[in-house]
C-alpha cells in the first residue's frame, strides 16, 4: 500500500527576524468596528485596504499562503500607519506593532523599482538631518521671497512634473527667521523641573518658532529647558517606514545625548517623534547595551501637551479672542492616547473659542513621508479635511505635529482658504506673553 502523504506546513513569507506577531494576529475577531475609522476603506471600500484586511494578509504571509509580492506589498504602502484602528479596536489588537514588523519584512523582501528606491533614499537622506534640511533653508527663502514660487504656482508649471513633485512643492512650508533654541533656557521664577527638548529635524528646521515657543512657555511654567545641540533625528521615519537598521542607530546617538543632559522629563513637540521615542524599550528590546536604557529613556517621554497639563500653571493667560479648530494628530491621539490635555490647555485660556472638528479619528494624510509618496491618497484625504474645517470659520487651526500643520496648510491652500495652522504651544506661548499670534 503506498504511504499516504503528509501534508507539511507551508513556509512562512516571513524571515525569523521579528516577524509579525501570530499572537496579536489571532487576537483580530474580525468584528469590523475599526473600517469606519480607516481613511484608506474610507477612501475606496476595499476590504484589504482595511485593518482587517490587512491583518488577514499578513495571516496569509505568516501560513505560507500569500507571497510578499508587489499586489501584497501594495495595501501595506497605502496604511497610513496612523492607529485609528488600534483606539476603535474592542480586541485590543496592536495593529502598530504587526505594521511596524510588516514593513521592516518587506524592506528586506521587496524589490522595490529603481524610482522607489532613489525617492526614498532621497527622502530619508534629507527629512532625518538637520544639517542638511539647514542648508536647504537659503534656497527655499530665496525661491520664496523673490516671487519665484507664485510665478511657478500661478502659471501652473508644476503640472509639468511628477506628482511627487509636485507634492513635495505644495507642501512646502513658509519659511520665517530662525529662532535657535540654546543649549540651556533658564526656567522662571523658582525652578520646578528639569526637562530635555528634543527638536526634531522639520520642526527644527522648517517651524523653529514652535521649538522657541515651546521653550519659552516651559521657561515660563518654572522648567529648565536643556536642548542637547547634539541630538540627531531620532528615527520616526525610519521606524514607520520600516528602515530598521537605520532607526536603530539614530535611538541609540538619541539616548546617549539625553542621557548627559540628566533631565526629569523629555519633552517631545511633534506627536510623530514623540510616539517614536516613547516606544524606544520595544525598537530596541534586543539590544544588551541600551534595552534597559531605553526603557527609561522611552518613560520620561512626554508630549509638551501632557507636561503642561500636569504642572499646575503659574503663568497668567492674557485674552485671546480667536476661535480655534483642534485638529487631532494621529499620532497623538492614536499612538500617544492624548487628546484631553490640549483641549484642556487650550480651552484655559481667557476668551478663546474652542470648536471641534467632524471626523476627528480620520487622518489628514500626513503620516511621515506618506503624504511624499503616496500623494494621491494623501490629498484626497486632506482635501476631505478641509473641507470639514472651513464651515467652521475658525480664526486659526491648531495642531500637534509639523507633518499635519503641512498637510492642512496646503489643503486649505487648495480651497482658497488662508487660515493659519499653528501648533498648540504657540496659542500657548501668545497667550502667556500677551501678543497677538
Ligand atoms: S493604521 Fe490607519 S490606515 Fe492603517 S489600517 Fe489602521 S486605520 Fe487604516
Ligand atoms: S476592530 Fe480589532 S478585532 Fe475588530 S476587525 Fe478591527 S482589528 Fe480586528
Amino acid at each position: 500500500m503506498p504511504d499516504s502523504p503528509i501534508a507539511t506546513p507551508l513556509q512562512s513569507a516571513f524571515d525569523a527576524h521579528h516577524p509579525p506577531s501570530k499572537q496579536i494576529i489571532e487576537n483580530c475577531v474580525h468584528c469590523g468596528f475599526c473600517l469606519p475609522v480607516c481613511p484608506t476603506y474610507v477612501l475606496w471600500n476595499e476590504e484589504m485596504d482595511s485593518p482587517r484586511g490587512r491583518i488577514y494578509l499578513m495571516k496569509l504571509a505568516t501560513e505560507g499562503a500569500a507571497t510578499i509580492n508587489p499586489q501584497w506589498v501594495s495595501h501595506f504602502d497605502s496604511c497610513l500607519g496612523c492607529m485609528a484602528c488600534m483606539t476603535a479596536c474592542p480586541s485590543g489588537v496592536d495593529y502598530g506593532k504587526l505594521i511596524e514588523a510588516t514593513r521592516a519584512q518587506i524592506e528586506r523582501h521587496h524589490p522595490r523599482s529603481r524610482g522607489e528606491r532613489l525617492h526614498r533614499r532621497f527622502l530619508f537622506a534629507i527629512f532625518t538631518r538637520p544639517d542638511r534640511l539647514r542648508l536647504l533653508r537659503w534656497p527655499l527663502l530665496a525661491y520664496q521671497k523673490s516671487g519665484l514660487q507664485s510665478l511657478v504656482r500661478s502659471v501652473g508649471i508644476l503640472n509639468l512634473f511628477p506628482k511627487r513633485l509636485q507634492s513635495m512643492e505644495a507642501l512646502m512650508p513658509k519659511l520665517g527667521p530662525n529662532e535657535p533654541v540654546p543649549e540651556i533656557t533658564p526656567a522662571q521664577g523658582g525652578q520646578r523641573r528639569r526637562v530635555g527638548l528634543l527638536l526634531g529635524c522639520v520642526q527644527r528646521e522648517f517651524f523653529p518658532q514652535v521649538n522657541a515657543a515651546t521653550a519659552r512657555v516651559l521657561a515660563a511654567e518654572g522648567c529648565e529647558v536643556v536642548a542637547p545641540q547634539e541630538q540627531p533625528c531620532c528615527g520616526a521615519l525610519m521606524v514607520h517606514a520600516g528602515e530598521e537598521e537605520g532607526a536603530l542607530a539614530l535611538a541609540r546617538k538619541t539616548i546617549d545625548a539625553f542621557e548627559r543632559a540628566r533631565v526629569d522629563t523629555i519633552v517631545t513637540n511633534a506627536a510623530g517623534c514623540g510616539s517614536n521615542v516613547k516606544d524606544y524599550g520595544h525598537l530596541l528590546r534586543d539590544d544588551p547595551n541600551y534595552a534597559d536604557r531605553a526603557k527609561v529613556f522611552a518613560a520620561k517621554c512626554k508630549d509638551i501637551t501632557e507636561v503642561l497639563a500636569e504642572l499646575p500653571s503659574r503663568a497668567p493667560r492674557n485674552p485671546l479672542r480667536l476661535r480655534v479648530a483642534f485638529h487631532d494628530s494621529c499620532h497623538l491621539q492614536h499612538a500617544q492616547g492624548v487628546r484631553s490635555q490640549p483641549r484642556q490647555l487650550l480651552a484655559n485660556i481667557p476668551e478663546l473659542e474652542l470648536t471641534e472638528i467632524p471626523e476627528n479619528a480620520i487622518c489628514c494624510g500626513s503620516a511621515g513621508i506618506y503624504n511624499l509618496v503616496q500623494p494621491d491618497a494623501a490629498n484626497a484625504l486632506s482635501d476631505r479635511k478641509a473641507e470639514l474645517i472651513a464651515p467652521l470659520n475658525a480664526n486659526v487651526v491648531a495642531t500637534g505635529n509639523p507633518g499635519c500643520l503641512l498637510q492642512l496648510q496646503s489643503s486649505l491652500a487648495r480651497l482658497g482658504r488662508n487660515t493659519p495652522v499653528v501648533h498648540t504651544v504657540q496659542i500657548l506661548d501668545a497667550s502667556i506673553r500677551g501678543e497677538p499670534l
